[in-house]
Formats: structure tokens, sequence, C-alpha cells
């Protein structure tokens, strides 16, 4: 390959021999600036990044298939070399590109040639082509996928593995010639010549009982595994110390917290509490009392609570919140509840304020639409003490909300909020214990991922005397049946809510398509009041509209997913989901938990069109079945991939590069591993400050969180 490195003078440091982890990629033998450059907008900068560059996936030559044994119609995979290349014109221009593999001729077709074709194959080189076997005459395959899976020069390396490396490329890299071929030269060198440059930081002890591979070995054959299974072993343990690196951070934060006891002197619940149970229109269940007793010996322990309580939809988590907002103030500090979002916000204030004015505890209320007179007040009265109690949406996060003495910061639905923010408000306090809320059961792995520095609660039950939801699918033509039920249940004095989807990337058609149906909506239920609630409406519009609804004044409700989390209507008891396929099931499972809050017998009812895929259609089907929001979680999970879940990245999930969210197993392991290394011998975190840096995490930002 040649290489221009005429024009760059070395740095002495890494001069020949002299190559460290730290290099610049450029600095490797076969690279120079123009390859660097393409290299490193795909974040590869040091030698070390392109050892961590891993396959996208891998081709395994015992299931690649002989042509001799094709049959038409399979969609198959065939190694072969190219024993001819050629563009056939007939009545239009033909490429093809004809295989041998000893056993049979196969040929690629390509119709309307793209020009980067012709160049790109040999005679001699060894292709891996896959697609669907068709009969023309000849056998063929119109349009493969396809990778140059070798060439002469190559064979000294690859024809010893049966499993092939697949890299990731960019039109950046292919014009360097670094599509998968050239990467596997480069880093098979890099690794024949460099190996030596990698230190494991695991002694072997540790890595025996951990039961995971050398490092160098890992690299070795993440890269050129001989057979799928060592590329997996191989991956689990790189994937491994990138969790462990994330396991360190979240415990680290969590024991510094631990290292420093709090000032602030909770004394055991008393007055206040006793009456706020007293004025309760109901006895809590055992589970809220369960997480209740877990949150008071948190704030009586000697370091701040950092507590999730994960409850499923309609379990009653804001009881158990404002129980510990009343045992916050009881003892002189401070409590404030955030929500993500107004109309949440205005539920929250509705049922604190209930419960508060018959403790003569008055509440605060700060939003977007808080009249800036009211805001006034009110940022005086937090700063100054008189205001002991408040609930809002991120508006409180803003600088100028300052307190006297915040003791409790509560997060609902704290997954729609990043650390940071959690963090931020956290931070108006001075040692404050913290609940964040979720009713987004996640399965525990996950949670330890993402919320690997909370203690966690779990309620499972709901309260008594719900009466069931019944669930059911259907496709679009069932509309018009669907129609008349809802009719129906109006007539007989319920409401109901119908949801559509706001995605993102299409929300303007989105949020015309919800607009549409609302009219239409309007005109078949035109004795019942109907209002529409999405997102692009003002804060107050928002709020009057919820109002209406929950007064009873509004009989239909045709809402975008801004309904999701944490609305409270007991007389509701219709839920239409439109479009249903689009929908997480987790989602659809919160949705669906906007009824069943009363007596009345509830429907859940998911409509899509007829022609979405029977894995789509076996989706909402299972959701028909399941009513446990962790079970539906972990389908869910199972289903779409953690890619997908919940929309994890932008909900404070970390944004892994080799594990996934789904290597249970691993994050277990890692997790005991981060335990025992920091809790169990107390070992400074400095140790691994390598593995930190290499999976991007801060050494100092963790020594003084
Ligand atoms: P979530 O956990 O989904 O936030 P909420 O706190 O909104 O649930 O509670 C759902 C409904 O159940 C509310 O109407 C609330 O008043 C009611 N509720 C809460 N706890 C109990 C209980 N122990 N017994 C009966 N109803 C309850
Ligand atoms: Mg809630």
């Amino acid at each position: 390959m040649p290489v221009e490195k005429k024009s760059v003078a070395l740095p002495k440091a890494y001069g020949p021999g002299k190559l460290e982890l730290f290099s610049p990629v450029q600095y490797l033998k076969g690279v120079g600036p123009e390859r660097a450059k393409a290299l490193n907008e795909v974040g590869v900068l040091t030698v070390e990044d392109l050892l961590y560059y891993l396959p996208r996936r891998y081709l395994d030559r015992s299931r690649v298939v002989k042509i001799a044994d094709l049959k038409v119609g399979e969609e198959v995979t065939v190694i072969g070399n190219v024993l001819d290349v050629r563009i056939v014109r007939r009545r239009s221009a033909r490429f093809v590109v004809t295989l041998h593999d000893g056993s049979g001729y196969l040929a690629l077709v390509w119709f309307n040639v793209p020009s980067f074709l012709p160049n790109y194959f040999e005679r001699g080189m060894e292709v891996a082509a896959s697609g669907v076997v068709s009969i023309y005459g000849t056998l063929q395959m119109t349009h493969p996928d396809f990778e140059i899976v070798g060439d002469p020069e190559e064979q000294k390396f690859m024809h010893t593995g049966r499993v092939i490396p697949l890299y990731p490329s960019t039109a950046g890299l292919k014009a360097r010639r670094l599509d998968s071929r050239g990467m596997r030269r480069l880093v098979f060198d890099l690794l024949e010549k460099h190996s030596g440059l990698v230190i494991d930081f695991w002694q072997k002890p540790e890595l025996e009982k951990l039961a995971l591979p050398e490092l160098s070995w890992a690299l070795k054959h993440v890269h050129f595994p001989e057979t799928v299974e060592d590329a997996e072993r191989a991956r689990g343990r790189l994937a491994f110390d990138e969790l462990f690196a994330l396991e360190l951070v979240l415990l680290a934060r969590k024991r510094n917290l631990q290292l420093r006891p709090k000032e602030r002197v909770f004394r055991p619940p008393g007055g206040l509490v006793e009456k706020f149970y007293s004025i309760l229109p109901f006895q809590l269940t055992a589970g809220q009392n369960q997480a209740l007793a877990e949150i008071f010996t948190d704030i009586l322990s000697p370091h701040p609570m950092s507590r999730l309580l994960q409850g499923d939809v309609g379990s009653g988590k804001t009881a158990v919140a404002a129980a510990a907002m009343a045992y916050a103030v009881e003892n002189g500090s401070q409590a404030v509840l955030m929500a993500p979002t107004e109309v949440l916000v205005e539920q929250h204030y509705r049922t604190l304020s209930g419960w508060f004015s018959k403790l003569e505890l008055p509440l605060g209320l700060l939003t977007g639409s808080t009249p800036p007179g009211e805001k006034k007040k009110l940022l005086a009265g937090l700063a100054g003490g008189e205001v002991m109690a408040a609930v809002g949406t991120h508006a409180l996060l803003e600088p100028t909300v300052e307190f006297k003495d915040l003791g409790l910061v509560v997060v609902d639905e704290q997954h729609r909020f990043g650390v940071s923010q959690r963090g931020l408000l956290k931070r108006k306090g001075k040692e404050s214990e913290l609940l964040a809320m979720t009713a987004t059961p996640i399965p525990r792995s996950l949670a330890l991922t993402a919320y690997g520095d909370l203690d966690m609660s779990v309620i499972k039950e709901l309260p008594a005397g719900r009466a069931s939801i019944v669930t059911a699918y259907r496709t679009e033509e069932k509309k018009p049946e669907i129609w008349n039920f809802v009719q129906t249940e109006l007539t007989k004095g319920r409401q109901a809510y119908v949801v559509y989807p706001v995605i993102e990337e299409s929300e303007k058609s989105d949020l015309k398509a919800a607009k549409a149906e609302y009219e239409n909506l309007k005109k078949i239920f035109s004795e019942f009041p109907a209002g529409l609630l999405h997102g692009r409406l003002s804060g107050k519009d928002k709020i009057k509209v919820m109002e209406g609804f929950s007064s009873g004044r509004l009989k239909l409700l045709v809402a975008t997913s801004v309904v999701e989390v944490g609305l409270d209507v007991s007389n509701a008891t219709l839920m239409i989901v439109e479009e249903a396929q689009r929908f997480g099931l987790a989602q659809l499972h919160q949705l669906r938990g906007r009824v069943g809050r009363g007596a009345e017998k509830s429907y859940c009812i998911l409509i899509s069109p007829a022609n979405i895929s029977a894995t789509a259609q076996a989706r909402l089907e299972a959701l028909t079945k399941e009513r446990d929001g962790f079970k539906i979680a972990e389908l869910d999970l199972e289903l779409r991939g953690p890619g997908e879940f919940l929309g994890l990245k932008q909900h404070g999930f970390p944004d892994l590069k080799i594990a996934r969210l789904d290597d249970f197993e691993l994050i277990r392991r890692a997790r005991q591993k981060g335990e025992e290394v920091l809790f169990e011998k107390g070992e400074p975190v400095s140790r691994f400050a390598h593995l930190l840096r290499r999976w991007g995490k801060s050494v100092t930002l963790l020594e003084t969180s």
C-alpha cells in the first residue's frame, strides 16, 4: 500500500519502534496523514483506538453455502473466486461478475451499472455475495450485498481463519481504500507487530474469577476469531471493561455521598406525617408503606438519600412523595417536586394542595406559564423560607430559583430528565435528599447501568378496588365498530382518550393527521364536547384542555403522547390508541395506565393498519395479555432491542460502545466487581485511570462529584 509519509516530520517519541498506545494513528505503518484523517473522522485517533475499532459483524465461512447446493428462491451467502467480470449489453446494460467456488458457477448481476462497480472486482479475488438465488439460464443473484473477502495478497492470513471480520465503513474510509479489506490489513498488521503494547490491568487470578479472557487475547480474537464463539467471548471481555468503567463511576458517586456525613439531622416521623396519613382519603397499600419506610430510613441515615422509586402506573407514587415531603417540612426543611410536563405539574399541584391544605401547608407552583408577578412572589418565598413545599417543571432549574434550605428533592417520571438535571435541582440545596420516581419499570440490570448510583424501592401492587382493564387489538377496518362502542360508553357518562403518535422525525405530518382526526371525531361525536391536546399548544392552553377533561366538562380527549405520563382522571374509562404499532410496548402500557383508575370497568383498544408486519402484530397482541409493567418492559427490550427501548439515550441511559444493554450477565458481574473493588477493598479510583480514560470517563470528575 503506498503511503505518503515524505512530508511528515515524525516527532522523536513516535519514531519507529517507539510506538505507544497513545501515539496518533498516523504514525502507524501503513497509515499516514490522509488515512489518519479518514480514521479520525470515525473516532480513531490513536493506535489504541484502532485496536478498539471493532468489526460490525463477521462472515462465518462454515455457514456459507456451496454453489452446487443452491436452491432457487433461497437467501444465502456464497463465497467464490472471481472468474470473469464484464458488462453485457443487450437491450440495456448489465454488469455481470461470475463467481466460481469449485462446486459450480454463480452470476452476480447488476442492472443500471453503478459507476464504481466495474473497477471494484478483479479476477482471482475472493468475494462473498449475499442475496436471493434465481435462475435465468444460469444461477444468479441480482444486486447482491457483497464483500471482497480477500485477494491473493491477503491470503497469508485470511485463509487461516474461517471467520472473516467485516468493518463499518464510510465514504471517507473507502476513498482511502480502508474498506473492510483495507481495515483487516491494517488491524492485522497492528496486532502482529504491536500487540505487546497492550497491558492488561486485571491480574490473572482476577480474570479467572471473572471467567474472562486476557485483554490481548480478546483484542486479537475480536478482530480475527477462529470461531464466532471466540469472537463473542472476546467481545464479552471488552464489553465487561466498558461496563466496569461505567459501574465504577456510578459506584464512586455513591461512595462519595457515603463518605460525607450530613449535617442536617431529622427526627423520626412524627406529628405532620401522622396527620398526613389521617387526612388521606385512602389507606396506603403495603407497597407504599414499605417504600416510605425505606425512604425514612434513608433520610435518618448519616448520608443523603439517593433513591429511585419504581412503581407501575397507578401504584400511587404521588402519595408516597407527598408523605416524604410532609416529613421534610415537619423537620423544618423545604421540599420540592419536579415533573416533566406542565400538565402533570398542574395535576400534582391540584392533588397535593388538596391534601396539604388540610395540613395548613401552603404549596408553591412554578411552571413556564406562571405569571411574572406570582413567580416573583414565589421565588421570594422559596428563598426566604416562607414557602416550604412546591411543585414545578424544569422552570425550577433556573438559576433565579433559590431555596432557604432545600431538604428534599422529588423528581417524578425521572427518566424524562437527564442525570445532570437531577443533579442541578439537588444542588440547590445542601445535602438534599433525593427521591426519583418512575412509572416505567425497567429490568434490574438495566437499572444498574442507568441508575447504578441510586438505591431502589419498588411498589409491586396496585391499590385494591381497581376495576380491571380489558385490552384489545383491532385493525383499522374495525374503526366504525370501535366508535360505536365509544359512543355507548360516553352515553353512560364516561370519558375517553383517543391517542395519536407524534414522532419527532415526522412531527409536522403526524400533527396534521392528529388534527384531522380530531375534526373527524368531533363530527362523529357531535353531542359530546371534545378537546385536543398536543405538545405544540402553549402551556396555558394545555392546562385549559386538561382541566376541561379532568373536571368532566370535556368527554373526549384527542391527544398526542403528551398524555403518556402521569395523568389521573378516574372517570376516564376508554383509551383508544391509533397507529399503536408506532409506540413502544412500555409506552403503550403507560397509556393504558391512564384508564382503570376508578371503580368502573375500563377498556384499552389498540388500533393499527392491517398491513403491519407479523412481528408488529404479535407485539400488540402480547400487550393484550400482559399487565405486569416489568414483564412488558422486558418483552419490549427483547423485541425492539435496547437501542429503541424507551428511547434510552434521551433518558439518561449511557451510550455504550461495545457493551449492549442486554448484556445482563456481564452487567451483573461488572457491578459486583465494582462493589468489591470500591466498597470491600476500598481501592482508589485512580487505579483504573487508564480504563476510565479508555471508556471516556473522567477521573477528576469522579473524585469531586
Ligand atoms: P402513579 O404511581 O402512577 O403516579 P398516582 O400517584 O397517580 O399513581 O395514583 C393513582 C391513583 O390512585 C390516584 O388517583 C391516587 O389518588 C390513587 N391512590 C393512590 N394510593 C392509593 C391507595 N393506597 N388506595 C387507593 N387509591 C390510591
Ligand atoms: Mg405519577
